[in-house]
């Protein structure tokens, strides 16, 4: 017999199966498994509502970096709408919550970085940036200049002008991409070695990558090309870590040819990679900086976009409205949460955390990860990793797609208590920064299970 738990957990399902359309889901799918109901969280495990707890080793979608429960963020949410819930800043208005986190991010942020551009999310924060760094050549009677070099298999967003930024192909279906972007080979080390059925140097796939770029911008004419945007480490298209030659030879292009640099710090923003920003971690001085996810761990949508002296400077010269905003672009509980939500990270030190103990213990426990037969590689950095699921290390050989291989592992380790994520066959992790050694036992524990268990389907 169902227990009383199980009755309500079936509910939720049935309701949820009948009226909610699922992002980047498969809508049959959903209908006929049923979704998994979270219904409460505190720190780093999930509950659902069958009563069962699960390790997220997702932070959600890579953002609740200060861990789930955090009674005085709610308490400070709470406040400020009491106080103020809504007021908008098209109106020549502002708010103190706006106010204050503007000047805690320019604090915060690589030196040259001092004025943001607020949003709700990433996706709003890339299409502002395409705006911005067109805007920034055509008052300067350059409007011609306005062409977008990315990557492949970039992740920017799934707004028209995010996904258009962004480099897969299945984000480019339903005819939706804007003129002017332009994609280039990413920094993917095993990518490479797959393709060739061989080891090559990192240091080559470094230099194949950003002599793409030098391509591209010579093809184009550099009269052309506005920016060049990229993730310091790519998240969702798989965690993918740069070589060290990278980005101080992508630094060196973007500035002798004068076109600006957009690092998206939605992922590696706010302590990720055991710094505030991917761009302190790889000396970046970026012109513009898209944020988004952990800057409120996720408590309230919010992002921005960051945006360089060089580029405030030319924009106040020129003057002129920008004709972009949002509603709820600095929202004053967003913002107040955000505020606090930094606070919260800097009384703990948390970043410091991360980078002296959780991360090198996360990155060592992991490591081991590759020995099992399965993985290809097991990569990480800062509070993020990645294993390369494969049917042949030596030889640097994938499962065939249809075969599932990751979806496989996926559900395993949710059967053993473990949100992992699987892109492809690239299993990815990304945990709150707040976890615990113990917890990160946990963590590999389970995942070296749900390897096991992957290993035995597929034997059967
Ligand atoms: C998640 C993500 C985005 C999009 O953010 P949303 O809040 O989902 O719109 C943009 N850039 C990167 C690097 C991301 O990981």
């Amino acid at each position: 017999m169902a227990t009383a738990q199980q009755s309500a957990s079936n509910d939720w399902q049935a309701i949820n199966g009948q009226h909610h359309l699922h992002p980047f889901t498969d809508i049959k799918d959903i209908k006929e498994k049923g979704a998994l109901i979270i219904e409460s969280a505190k720190g780093v495990y999930l509950t659902d509502s069958d009563g069962d707890e699960i390790l997220d080793a997702m932070a959600g979608l890579w953002c609740v970096n200060m861990g789930y429960g955090n009674p005085e963020l709610a308490q400070v949410a709470q406040q400020q709408m009491n106080q103020l819930p809504y007021y908008n800043a098209f109106f020549k208005t502002a708010h103190p919550p706006v106010a204050k986190l503007s000047s805690m991010l320019a604090q915060l942020a690589p030196k040259n970085l001092n004025h943001t551009f607020f949003t709700s999310s990433g996706s709003e924060a890339n299409d502002t940036v395409i705006k911005l760094a067109r805007r920034y050549w055509a008052v300067q009677g350059k409007p011609q200049k306005n062409v977008i070099i990315s990557r492949t298999n970039a992740y920017h967003g799934s707004t028209i002008g995010a996904g258009s930024l962004g480099g897969m192909a299945p984000m480019h279906e339903h005819g939706t991409v804007i003129p002017d972007v332009e994609h280039i080979k990413q920094p993917y080390w095993f990518e490479a070695c797959c393709e060739l059925g061989k080891g090559i140097t990192v240091e080559e796939v470094g230099k194949q990558a950003t002599q793409a770029l030098v391509e591209r911008i010579e093809l184009l004419g550099v009269d052309r090309v506005a920016a060049f945007i990229a993730e310091p480490i790519q998240g969702a298209g798989g965690v993918i870590i740069p070589p060290d030659n990278y980005w101080p030879e992508i630094k060196r292009i973007c500035e002798h040819y004068g076109i600006l640099l957009i690092a998206d710090e939605v992922i590696c923003g706010f302590g990720r990679t055991g710094q505030w920003f991917g761009s302190d971690y790889y000396n970046l001085e970026p012109d513009f900086m898209p944020i988004a996810k952990g800057l409120s761990s996720g408590y309230l949508p919010i992002g921005g976009v960051m945006v360089s002296d060089r580029v405030t400077e030319v924009l106040l010269e020129k003057g002129g409205e920008f004709n972009h905003g949002y509603t709820y672009s600095g929202h004053p509980v967003c913002a107040a949460v955000a505020v606090a939500n930094i606070e919260l990270m800097q009384r703990t030190n948390i970043v410091e955390t991360v980078n002296d103990k959780t991360a090198p213990y996360l990155q060592k426990a992991w490591a081991k990860l590759a020995e099992h037969p399965l993985v290809g590689e097991a990569r990480g950095l800062g509070m993020l990793g990645a294993l390369e699921l494969v049917q042949d290390k030596a030889a640097f050989k994938r499962f065939d797609s249809d075969q599932g291989v990751g979806m496989i592992c996926r559900d395993h380790c949710i059967n053993e208590k473990l949100m992992m994520r699987a892109v492809g066959d690239i299993m990815i992790i990304s945990p709150p920064l707040v976890m615990q050694e113990s917890d990160i036992d946990t963590l590999v524990e389970r995942a070296h299970k749900a390897l096991d268990l992957t290993q035995k389907t597929l034997a059967t």
